[in-house]
Order: structure tokens, then C-alpha cells, then sequence
């Protein structure tokens, strides 16, 4: 079964700092860290592009991790560079600076295996960007987006233009809200849904997500984490857990399936958001993945009360 997942969008060197600490020059961006996040589940094409400065042990630790970097091409140039900090509020960056640099003039051309992948995610980079990757795939099963508030002030028309190609929309709670132009989550979901995508994917940081499929409204926990230390890729790890699990099973329009997708998101991000940078989720495997998915599956299980009152069990320990 071909379950590649192609993604687009940033490849970067982030300078953050958070009240835990900070990183200066570090891995990041949008596809790198969803790539990392997905190819725990599926292969991964990954296609950006970077400056002559981009360190080649970024590179190495890509493919090492069995992402297929032939569509990461070098351009002459700076690598895009993004830095933002935290407060006390982790839900929240701060922007202090976006440099496109080599990203102002990148026109990617798909090859014809990236072009048969049937699953795409067009991860936060201009929405033009976007939507010419969209325009050379085959026959894509999945095509999924997420953006953020950069583009929505700078490129509005192109991004709504986007989203009525799309089947799955991610953003944040407050990116939404602009987006929409609407003062909660569940009003902006469904603004966005008539737009075009079928399903839509709130992201609410320590306090959980959100997904409307249809009509209907699902809401999801965090895994609880005593900190945080730099919340930088949280929101792409998620997309990466969810789209990597539905491309590991196939199935791309059940919602039983898109449950189970929004618990692999959320156990993605609490792992990412326990260190800076990539460190976290570049170390973790497969295992590590499903034992923090069991585990979040039976905190968030409500017992039947017929099954308690047989089993009758001691007092809380
Ligand atoms: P998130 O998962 O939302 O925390 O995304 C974090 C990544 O987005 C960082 O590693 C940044 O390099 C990248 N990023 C920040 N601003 C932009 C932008 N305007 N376009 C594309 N990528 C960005």
C-alpha cells in the first residue's frame, strides 16, 4: 500500500525563549517538525527548501530518521529564520521576527513519487506556497493544511482561497477566532467548515483541541505534563501524529479513526513540548508513542456504573 504523506512548508532555524529557558539557531519549522512527528507512522517526503547555512547534521538527522529529504533542496541564501518567545501563558508566541529569506523565491516542483502520495499536508508557509504544491499532486486520498496568524494578516485571500480545497483544516483557538472573525472556537469551526473542509481542528494548547466533523463538535484533553518548556512545534507534531496514524491505517473518512488520530496528535505535542527544539521527538520511537497513547485512552475512559457497583472496588488510594 502506497501511505506516503507528502508535506510542504517551513524548514527553519528558530531562536525561542520560554520561562524555562532558551534556544538560539535551533532545528525547526513547520515540515521539520511534522516530519519527525509522521514518519513514526508512515514513509515521509519531505519538500522545502534551505540556505547555504543550514547545518548539515539538520539535514543528517532528517534522513537518518527515514524521512526522504530528496525534495529538501539548498538554494543560494539564508535559511528562513522565525524568532518569538513565551510568557507564563505557554498557549500563546510571541513573534519577534520572521525572515523568508530563501522561501521569497522558492517554487517547488513536485517528482512524479511525490506527486502519486496520497496523503498531503500543507504546513504553515504562505498559502501560495501551498496551494501550487496542491495544484501538481495526482490524486491526493487526504489533503490537510494549517497556517497561522502571519499569513492570515498578510495573505487572507490566497488562504481562504486554499481552504476550499482542503479536507482538514488545523489551527489554533485564537487563529481561528481571526480567521473567522468570531469570538469562540465552536462559531469560528463552523464559519470554516462552510468554506470547505469537512473537518476542522481547533487547537487549544494546554487546554486540549477540539474537532468538528459534520455538525458535531468532539473535544479532547491534553496529556497532563507537569511543564513545559518550549511549546515550538506542538501544533505540527499534532498534525503529524494525526495524519501519520490515518495514513498508517488507510482509512481517511471514518470518525472513529479521526478520534483516535486526535489522541495520537495530543500524545505528539506533550512530547515535543518537554524540551526545546526537536530534541524530544527526534529520540522517540514507536513504543514510547503507543504507551502515551494507552495511557491517555484510559484517563479519558468514563466508567460504566453498572460495572462499577458489581465490581465494587476499595476506596481511592
Ligand atoms: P507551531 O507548531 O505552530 O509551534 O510551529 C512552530 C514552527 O513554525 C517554528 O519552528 C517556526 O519556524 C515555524 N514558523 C513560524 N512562523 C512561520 C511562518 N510565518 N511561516 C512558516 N513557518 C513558520
Amino acid at each position: 500500500m502506497n501511505n506516503a504523506i507528502l508535506v510542504v512548508g517551513s524548514v527553519a532555524l528558530d531562536t525561542v525563549k520560554t520561562t524555562a529557558g532558551s534556544a538560539q539557531d535551533a532545528l525547526g519549522g513547520s515540515a521539520t517538525y511534522f516530519s519527525l512527528a509522521a514518519r513514526l507512522f508512515a514513509p515521509v517526503q519531505l519538500v522545502a527548501v534551505v540556505g547555504e547555512d543550514f547545518p548539515a547534521r539538520h539535514r543528517a538527522l532528517l534522513c537518518d530518521r527515514g524521512v526522504d529529504c530528496s525534495g529538501l533542496k539548498t538554494a543560494k541564501g539564508k535559511t528562513f529564520r522565525w524568532s518569538g518567545r513565551y510568557g507564563r501563558d505557554a498557549n500563546t508566541a510571541e513573534t519577534l521576527a520572521t525572515h523568508l529569506n530563501v522561501f521569497k523565491d522558492f517554487r517547488p516542483k513536485l517528482d512524479d513519487a511525490h506527486r502519486r502520495a496520497p496523503v498531503v499536508f500543507l504546513a504553515n508557509i504562505d498559502p501560495e506556497l501551498q496551494s501550487e504544491v496542491l495544484a501538481q499532486m495526482q490524486s491526493p486520498a487526504l489533503v490537510a493544511c494549517d497556517t497561522m496568524n502571519f499569513w492570515i494578516d498578510s495573505k487572507p485571500g490566497a488562504l481562504k482561497e486554499l481552504l476550499g480545497k482542503v479536507d482538514i483544516f488545523f489551527c489554533n483557538e485564537d487563529e481561528a477566532e481571526k480567521l473567522a472573525d468570531r469570538p469562540n472556537p465552536l462559531q469560528a469551526a463552523e464559519v470554516i467548515a462552510s468554506w470547505g473542509p469537512k473537518v476542522v481542528v481547533v487547537k487549544k494548547g494546554e487546554h486540549g483541541a477540539l474537532m468538528r466533523i459534520g455538525s458535531r463538535f468532539y473535544i479532547f484533553p491534553p496529556f497532563p505534563l507537569p511543564e513545559i518548556k518550549d511549546p515550538t512545534g506542538a501544533g505540527d507534531t499534532f498534525a503529524g501524529g494525526f495524519l501519520g496514524y490515518l495514513a498508517s491505517c488507510g482509512v481517511y473518512d471514518d470518525a472513529d479513526h479521526m478520534k483516535r488520530a486526535m489522541a495520537y496528535g495530543t500524545v505528539m505535542a506533550s512530547y515535543t513540548v518537554e524540551d526545546f527544539s526537536t530534541k524530544s521527538v527526534e529520540g522517540l520511537d514507536r513504543d514510547r508513542v503507543d504507551e502515551r497513547f494507552h495511557d491517555l485512552a484510559d484517563r479519558m475512559s468514563i466508567p460504566r456504573a453498572d460495572e462499577l457497583l458489581k465490581a465494587r472496588k476499595p476506596a481511592l488510594t
